[in-house]
């Protein structure tokens, strides 16, 4: 393909990114957005494959192809609840390919550069490989952590900071070594070294982070395996790259600042990890009951809802684990029948995706008009009949409030208990990702409604009817 024609498509591929990022900071435009996110990512795909020049083709196919399967049926099959365990995955690849074009783009051949060319070329391809190589062992963890193959919980060494430091300190050693190394074949070995060390830099970073924390992480993976396409756009001479690795670094880097201000900390001391591992009141490991817990039956919990004026529904992640969503729609449409208020309150790490509980009420069709952000609502708790909380633990805590030794003290969280009533629906007396018991539970005016959110709201749905 001509190469003006290729320019034209890289600069409509990049103006569709920047239009889908811009919808997709809506709800009412998020179709949109994505529908701008897949055109252009369609046409970058296209004119990616004819600006081979003496491609082979044959090699491209049998890269693309599976790819192109695989990506296919994993997004087809996968739960919502599983979507930042897949994140994180995809975050991973993102790294792996960054390391695979660095070593390929430093050992293959490359084309005569001017000397100061070639430093800055081999700058590229360092930053490139141990971005990279810190995103994907990171991604991995993140992986595993979300996946719940490992715990959860902090995992801190002793003097992990000067640990760490070190890691930095000998990375910059071996990026000094392999610019002054003489050829590909001394340069290869500071290379490798630090391909492995910013490896075990990701690890070390990541599982010293955990508890209520992972929302950040997420993110910032997210913005990570953005810079680290963005080096291998630099390596690849792909302008596209370039501004598609810069446009998901800056998004995700500005996602990582919205949830640390949701969660009331620094973006410096998430980084320094250990949130959630001292002090307290940890979950009991039975999840048995600290203290007196009043419970209510479906249908005397349908009654309280017919009664109220004005009702407040908090979801969190056991909606989206029981895929309550529609009934929980059906209800909300009998109780706007009777002349209920009804408003939904969403807290910014609600459920384990930025975003989760939006996607779940557009999917049943929940009008976005009655969907409210924790801090436009968080005020109209005192003035509310019922606080309906639907599998959400962590983001209605009020040790967060009241408890500054609590492994959650700072972080905002939506006020259910001072509605008139607030019944609380989960399947037992379990803690939350955070891991800590939840004196909302305990509260007079806090009716426990236990069993499957979905189970349960359709046995509310059927009381409601009858
Ligand atoms: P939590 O994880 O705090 O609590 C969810 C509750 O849902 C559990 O206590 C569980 O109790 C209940 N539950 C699970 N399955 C069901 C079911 N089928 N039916 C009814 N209830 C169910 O979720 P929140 O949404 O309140 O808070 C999110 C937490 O996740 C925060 O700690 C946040 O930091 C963290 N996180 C968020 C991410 C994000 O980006 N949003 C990413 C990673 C972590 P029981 O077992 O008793 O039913």
């Amino acid at each position: 393909m001509n190469q003006s024609l290729i320019t034209i498509a890289y600069i409509a591929a990049s103006a569709l990114f920047i239009l889908s990022l811009g919808g997709l900071s809506q709800q009412s435009t998020a179709r949109r957005g994505n529908l701008y996110g897949i055109l252009g990512m369609l046409i970058a795909l296209v004119a990616t494959v004819f600006a081979m020049k003496d491609g082979n083709y044959a090699v491209l196919a049998a890269a693309l192809i599976p790819g192109l399967v695989i990506g296919a049926i994993l997004a087809a099959r996968v739960q919502m609840t599983s979507m930042p365990e897949l994140v994180a995955m995809l975050h991973s690849f993102v790294g792996l390919a960054a390391v695979l074009v660095g070593f390929a783009t430093y050992l293959g051949p490359h084309k005569a550069m001017s000397s100061g060319e070639h430093t800055l070329h081999l700058v590229e391809i360092f930053l490139g490989v141990a971005i990279g190589s810190v995103t994907f062992t990171g991604s991995v963890i993140a992986f595993l952590k979300l996946r719940g193959t490992i715990g959860g919980k902090p995992f801190m060494l002793p003097g992990r900071h000067l640990i760490n430091l070190i890691m930095l300190i000998a990375t910059v050693a071996l990026g000094a070594a392999f610019l002054m190394s003489p050829d590909t074949a001394a340069g290869q070995w500071p290379l490798i070294i630090a391909t492995v060390l910013t490896g075990i830099l990701g690890v070390h970073f990541i599982m010293a982070i955990g508890g209520a924390d992972m929302p950040v992480v997420v993110s910032m993976l997210n913005s990570y395996s953005g810079w680290a396409a963005a080096a291998a756009g630099f390596m690849l001479g792909n302008d596209l790259l370039i501004i598609t690795g810069a446009l998901v670094g800056a998004s995700g880097a500005i996602l990582s600042y919205i949830m640390c201000q949701g969660m009331n900390r620094s973006f410096v001391s998430v980084m320094l990890g250990g949130f959630g591992t001292e002090g307290g009141t940890p979950s009991t490991a039975t999840g048995e009951p600290q203290g007196e817990v009043h419970s209510v039956e479906a249908a005397g919990a349908a009654e309280l809802l017919l009664d109220a004026k004005k009702i407040i529904i908090v979801p969190g992640y056991g909606l989206a684990v029981a895929q309550a969503q529609h009934s929980l729609a059906e209800v909300c449409k009998i109780l706007k029948e009777k002349g209920v208020e009804i408003k939904f309150a969403i807290h910014p790490v609600a459920g384990r995706l930025p975003g989760h509980m939006n996607v779940l009420l557009a999917e049943a069709n929940i009008p976005y008009d009655i969907v409210f952000e924790m801090d436009e609502v968080n005020d109209d708790f005192p003035t509310t009949d019922v606080a309906w909380v639907i599998g959400a633990n962590d983001i209605v805590n009020p040790s967060a409030m009241d408890d500054p030794g609590s492994p959650i003290a700072g972080m905002p969280v939506l006020h259910v208990w001072e509605s008139r009533t607030c019944i609380v629906m989960k399947r037992g007396m379990a803690s939350g990702y955070a891991g800590v018991d939840n004196p909302l539970f305990y509260k007079d005016n806090t009716l426990m409604l236990f069993g499957d959110a979905k189970k349960v709201v359709d046995e509310i749905l059927t009381a409601m009817r009858g």
